[in-house]
């Protein structure tokens, strides 16, 4: 490609990278930077690089690498939205590495609710395949009267969105008519979160730790020998008011946390779109897992993602949990 056939940056993608200092702040949260210690592939590395005249063709590489985990975002001190720049730089280069959807595999969708009732829960594609973790989910929220509902599209829009695609404005008006009467959303795809709360933003976003958590029989059931891993997307997407609930679940039960020195949680990397559209991030799931288990004495791992659940079992010396499955 001639440097004239790149895309170029547009002003709006301009305004959030051009705050950055360069601080290097957010390169020990970035399980990227962990696994390769190159600046380049990171966050720190992108905004750097564009603010000195580097085309997003220039960082196709590097915009791929990044698993938009958000820990990086989260310990920024400008705030940067680093999520929302890796995707609209993506966008920008339309990363369609993505297969198209009919070659997606069946996600195994056991039920055929329309989106009804004011507290609606999102499985998601990595629960809903799993039958028994999704039926545990669906009695123990059902207290709480939150129901599940079909969600493919919305997961179908998430996932095009993380490969570069941006969402149809019909598709996106199709989803706003059937979630009319939606309130409250309990959502386990952690990576939905930012993007209802943007698309919906009279309507509440949770997710699916949080949601079980404040059932009591679950609270009660974290003891202080458990390690408890957050799911790292949806986490970050509200940082602030999470590091206090996080905070007091961990305080009440005497539990550990899977978040770092700075707070963040440390991403595992294993999300279901990654996984569909055999993108080849930087990051090693399984090293990520190392690093959260090293060196801590716990006699339980309790994890809010399905999709974490299959590493941490191949990995630990101890009884691994999903937590609606907490006793
Ligand atoms: S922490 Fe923020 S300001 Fe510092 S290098 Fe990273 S993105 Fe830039
Ligand atoms: S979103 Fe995660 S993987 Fe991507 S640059 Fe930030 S910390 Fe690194």
């Amino acid at each position: 490609m001639n440097k004239t056939d790149m895309p170029m940056v547009t002003e709006g993608i301009k305004s959030r990278y051009e705050t950055c200092t360069g601080c290097g702040v957010c390169l020990l949260s970035c399980p990227v930077w962990r696994q390769t210690r190159d600046v380049m592939l990171t966050v720190c590395g992108r905004t750097r690089a564009l603010q000195n005249g580097s085309s997003p063709e220039e960082l196709r590489d590097s915009l791929n690498a990044c698993v938009l985990c958000g820990a990086c975002g989260s310990v920024c001190p400008v705030e940067l939205d680093t999520v929302g720049l890796t995707t609209e730089l993506r966008a920008l280069l339309n990363v369609k590495n993505a297969p198209p959807r009919s070659e997606r595999a069946a996600t195994g969708t056991t039920f055929r609710k329309a989106f009804s009732g004011s507290k609606v829960f999102l499985p998601g594609m990595a629960v809903r395949k799993n039958e028994q973790i999704f039926q545990g989910i669906t009695r123990l929220l059902e207290q709480d009267n939150a129901l599940p509902s079909a969600d493919d599209d919305i997961s179908d829009i998430a996932a095009d969105i993380e490969a570069g695609v941006r969402p149809e404005p019909k598709q996106l008006e199709k989803l706003a008519s059937a979630m009319s009467g939606v309130t409250e959303f309990v959502v386990a795809e952690g990576f939905l979160h930012r993007y209802l709360r943007a698309w919906f933003p009279e309507k509440k976003v949770i997710g699916l730790g949080e949601a079980l958590l404040r059932l009591p029989e679950i609270a009660k059931a974290l003891k202080p020998g458990d390690l408890y891993v957050i799911e790292a997307r949806g986490y970050h997407s509200d940082y602030k008011r999470l590091v206090k609930f996080y905070d007091s679940v961990r305080l009440q039960a005497g539990c550990t946390m899977s978040t770092s020195l700075q707070r963040a949680a440390i991403p595992v990397g294993a999300t279901e779109p990654q996984k569909q559209r055999g993108c080849s991030s930087r990051v090693d799931s399984s090293e990520q897992v190392r690093w959260i288990l090293d060196r801590r004495k716990v006699d339980r791992v309790v994890v809010e993602s399905v999709e974490d659940m299959g590493i941490f079992k191949n990995l630990s010396p101890v009884n691994v949990i999903h937590v609606s499955e907490l006793r």
